[in-house]
């Protein structure tokens, strides 16, 4: 597909593709749980995540669905800290906390700034703490909640392709430089980050996906993240759907994300996890549907190239 031009994506566009979102409690998270990731010491330790409950991302990314479980105005102060308190009390003993809000946690009506000393006195008692966020608001504010925290301080940030074209057709309203500057930014203030990675968004054959997740991977760790996550992009929110329906995107494969899940942990530069949440999507045998998630999983959790899933689906046999 070479075409891209002939399709303008605007934040219009996209939003009038979207269904209702899902109902929301300001003063709950909608989700949370606890999972195994390899630490930055080599050790696999559970790892918890909440979803906080806020206000809708400011920008209007093509694939995104992490509107559905947003509200439309800000939450108001005192509530994200209720939320965290609300699960603390629930969760099991885990060093290490993923705190995402469906957008930046330094977008100011999403995390009023306010309720940063109450959130950084909840989470004392974490070894990590990772926050996500877009790179355009990477700047001065993450220093001041750092420093309240006390501990270390992660930043995800998405650089999703380092395909400029492709990146302006995702309407994230940041660029591969724009990127660079933020990692930069927070290496030279001793903040660690990680980079979000998209296989195969819109726009790209399954061999382009590959290609282009596997130029991010080197892309983000020469910007200096210490690790990078890669995600399978997947139908769902309506823009995806229509866009599919149009033939501009097809889920990738499987395949695909072990390929350039290798890929990425042979470089040896940081940390490489493939995503595998629901990957039945990107999977039409249920014969090796499991097995391919086990090796995925398998690689996230040693960081070794495990050996190949063989199948009667594979094209060779
Ligand atoms: S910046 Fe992140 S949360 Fe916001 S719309 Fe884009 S992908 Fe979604
Ligand atoms: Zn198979």
């Amino acid at each position: 597909m070479n075409d891209t031009d002939k399709f303008e994506i605007t934040d219009q566009w996209i939003l009038s593709t979207r269904g209702k979102k899902n109902s929301v409690d300001p003063h709950q998270p909608y989700a949370w749980l606890v999972e195994k990731e390899r630490t930055i010491s080599g050790q696999v330790e559970d790892i918890a995540a909440i979803l906080l409950t806020n206000r809708e991302c400011p920008f209007h990314c093509l694939m995104c669905d992490l509107w559905k479980n947003t509200t439309d105005i800000s939450v108001p102060t005192g509530a994200i800290p209720e939320q965290i308190k609300l699960v603390l009390s629930q969760l099991p003993q885990v060093k290490h906390l993923k705190l995402y809000n469906s957008g930046s946690f330094f977008d100011e009506r999403a995390i009023p700034s306010k309720d940063y000393e109450r959130i950084a006195s909840l989470l004392k008692g974490f070894e990590t703490v990772i926050v996500e966020s877009h790179p355009g608001l990477i700047n001065d504010k993450c220093l001041r909640f750092r420093d309240m925290l006390k501990h270390d301080l992660h930043i995800a940030i998405g650089l999703e392709t380092s395909n400029p074209v492709i990146l302006r057709k995702l309407n994230k309203r940041t660029t591969p430089d724009d990127f660079r500057n933020s990692i930069s930014f927070l290496t030279r203030h001793g903040i660690m980050s990680r980079a979000f990675i998209l296989l195969k968004p819109p726009f790209m054959s399954e061999s382009e996906g590959i290609y282009w997740a596997e130029r991010s991977l080197e892309f983000a760790f020469e910007a200096g993240v210490e690790c990078c996550t890669i995600i399978p992009v997947r139908p769902g929110n309506g823009a995806m759907d229509l866009l599919m329906g149009k033939g501009y995107f097809s889920p990738p494969d499987i395949r695909s994300l072990e390929e350039v899940t290798e890929y990425g942990i042979q470089l040896n530069s940081g940390r490489v996890f493939a995503d595998v949440w629901d990957l039945s999507l990107f999977s039409s045998c249920k014969k090796c549907l499991e097995k391919r998630t086990g090796r995925l999983t398998e690689m996230n959790l040693t960081q070794k190239i495990v050996p190949p899933v063989r199948c009667t689906c594979d094209p060779s046999e």
